[in-house]
């Protein structure tokens, strides 16, 4: 029996990592892998396993310590190794983001010039360590007593529901609507993009007119169009069903609302029953921000009347020039309407960068009838040949007549709307809940996810929330750690970011440099008949990081996810500028930018900085 100091692993990029929890204590026995404390890095919570069985004889740390690459952890009388110092290896540890790789042979650009035969450019090959699960550890108990419940089943609520069942947790979910998926799957984020889908293949055929092939005016089927729509709805929200059943999550259909700390009360029509819960996930999303003071008229429409497309709209206002205003405004314009947006503030698309903006501003104030910013809706007449609006604010213009008006200024949180309080839940004025990192409310049994806990109001962070409040509720260890939740407007052309704005950059007071790559110079962009896009990155100038990222073009919605990836894998420049990327695609301008910034760009002439 050998005494060993069990030392911190290879923490890759990590130094200084706090240790937020110590597992053992003198005297107990370990086996291997048995986890001895959890450290926390901005990325992730990890465990350092033992590395051989034994018993604790001393633990030389405690929570709240700082740790680095190779200091004690802990002294351990070992039943049968020899050395006397145990490196707990990065291999052994769930830590998702300091994978070691070992390469066999020298890379390509490691040859040296005495090769006398042309070299085959083979990808080379990359020896990594036999691939490690990064699956999630077990649940610390068994689940199957004690029960979930959630309320709301959009894509915060049903994630939840799934991951929690996954995880063996007995899961009831409780949806106020028949269908389940939520504003995203039933009025938002599915119906607009089926709807945006049919305004690019309208827009594209048109475009074809100067180079050749003529397709004449479309034929527009509103009833064929909206019957298809649906369907793309009703496939998603079956199979939504159908995964509910598979996992045996029990659905209540029906509107829920708190008795207590561990009831709810569901009602559909006359019927109303108690439920009770040992946890509560509130996944209760958002409605259409209303305007104060308009008339009730049916032609003045929010987003789910607008994607319900009634009869032809000639003449439309939009109001609100946010991402669902300006994705709407696309459609309705491919589909003939004359389109006017308005917008309270001096710029399309508040808080993204101008430069992202600016090409698909350009292009819509070339179709639309009109886009009026620093202007309000202060009043809509309903009149029987239209509804007549005034306006108001610095730029306001004359009274204009509209066969409709779209009203899309934002979404409002249903925080107050589920008696939150008689479970002792705080929700703020504006109807949003607090939680911490691991999606908690004030109320510790108590979760809240999505839309209803604040901005950005998207889908993939409700979704990616309701991931960790379900695995925090099953009992493993989780929080909400992703560096950035991109953003995507699926307009024409698209706008998408993640990471830093060039806005905030600036306001940190952050050292960066950009790489910017214009499309005007992308072969795949020019051959899909666009020009105006652009991809440009922000790079830390010391590190040459990349800290944010912005692209607008078609299929920008797309291109972001490489970007999202680059910024949470730590990547700099080279990483993104050394990364062979097919040609000729648009994805192709990613790494131009990144050689934009680094300088070796050759697809372009830029002059020496
Ligand atoms: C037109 C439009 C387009 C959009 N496009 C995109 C996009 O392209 N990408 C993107 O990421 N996001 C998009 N969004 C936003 C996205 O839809 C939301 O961020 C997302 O749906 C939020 O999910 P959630 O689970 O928090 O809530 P929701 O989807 O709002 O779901 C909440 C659910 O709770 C139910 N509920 C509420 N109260 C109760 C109660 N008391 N009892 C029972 N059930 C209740 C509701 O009926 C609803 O089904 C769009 C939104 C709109 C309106």
């Amino acid at each position: 029996m050998r005494r060993i100091d069990v030392l911190v692993p290879d923490l890759g990029d990590f130094k200084d990592v706090a240790i937020v929890e110590v597992l053992v204590k003198a005297g107990d026995r370990v086996a291997v892998n048995d986890a001895l404390i959890t450290l926390e890095t901005e990325k992730a919570t990890l465990d350092v396993p033992a590395t051989a069985p034994g018993v604790i004889e001393q633990v030389y740390v405690k929570k709240g310590d700082r740790v680095s690459k190779g200091m004690p952890i802990l002294k351990l009388r070992a039943d049968d190794v020899e050395a006397t110092t145990v490196v707990a290896s990065t291999q052994e540890i769930e830590q998702p983001y300091v994978e070691t790789v070992t390469l066999d042979e020298p890379t390509v650009t490691s040859v040296t010039a005495t090769i006398d035969k042309p070299v085959e450019r083979k990808p080379t090959p990359v020896v990594a360590p036999p691939p490690k699960p990064r699956s999630m550890p077990a649940p610390a108990q068994s689940m199957g007593g004690r029960r979930l419940v959630i309320l709301g089943a959009g894509p915060g609520g049903y994630t939840a529901a799934f991951r929690a069942a996954d995880l063996g947790m007995q899961v009831t979910l409780i949806e106020r609507e028949m269908a389940l998926g939520g504003v995203c799957l039933n009025v938002g984020c599915i119906p607009s993009k089926a709807l945006l889908h049919a305004a690019r293949v309208i827009e594209e055929a048109q475009s074809m007119a100067e180079h050749g092939i003529t397709f004449g005016t479309p034929r527009i089927d509103r009833e064929r169009l909206r019957a298809w729509k649906d369907r793309v709805i009703g496939r998603l929200t079956h199979g939504l069903t159908t995964l509910a059943k598979q996992r045996k999550v029990e659905v209540i259909t029906g509107s829920g609302r708190f008795v207590d700390a561990s009831k709810l009360e569901v009602t559909s029509g006359k019927q109303r029953r108690n439920v009770e819960f040992d946890q509560c996930i509130i996944a209760a999303g958002s409605e259409s921000a209303k305007l104060p003071g308009l008339p009730d008229d049916e032609r003045i429409m929010d987003s789910a009347d607008a994607l319900e497309l009634p009869e032809k709209v000639k003449r439309l206002l939009v109001v609100g020039g946010g991402i669902i205003g300006l994705e709407l405004a696309c459609v309705y314009d491919a589909l003939g309407a004359r389109v006017t947006v308005v917008e309270l503030t001096d710029e399309l698309m508040p808080g993204c960068d101008r430069d992202l903006v600016r090409p698909l501003e350009k292009r819509i104030r070339k179709r639309y009838e009109q886009i009026i910013l620093g202007a309000r809706v202060e009043k809509i007449e309903p009149l029987s040949n239209g509804l007549r609006v005034n306006f108001g604010g610095k730029n306001a213009p004359e009274p204009h007549l509209y066969d409709r008006v779209l009203v899309a200024v934002g979404r409002t949180p249903n925080g107050n709307l589920i008696n939150a309080e008689a479970a002792g839940v705080a929700v703020d004025e504006r109807g949003f809940i607090r939680v911490d990192r691991q999606q908690r409310t004030n109320v510790a049994h108590i979760f809240a996810v999505g839309d209803i806990v604040g901005a950005p109001m998207l889908a993939h962070k409700a979704s990616h929330e309701g991931r960790v409040a379900a695995e925090v509720a099953a009992g493993l260890k989780r929080s909400f750690d992703a560096r950035v939740i991109p953003s995507v407007a699926y307009t024409d052309p698209e706008v998408a970011w993640a990471g830093l704005t060039e806005i905030d950059a600036k306001k940190q007071g952050i050292d960066y440099g950009r790489g910017v790559f214009p499309w005007v110079a992308s072969g795949r962009s020019l051959a899909l008949n666009r020009d105006e896009g652009l991809t440009r990155i922000l790079f830390d100038n010391s590190t040459h990081r990349v800290i944010g990222a912005g692209i607008v073009g078609t299929n920008a919605g797309e291109l972001i996810s490489e970007l999202a990836l680059a910024i949470e894998m730590g990547c700099d420049a080279a990483d993104i500028g050394l990364t062979i990327h097919p040609h000729p695609t648009l994805s192709e301008t990613i790494a131009f930018a990144a050689e934009a910034f680094e300088g070796t760009l050759t697809d372009l002439y830029l002059p020496k900085r």
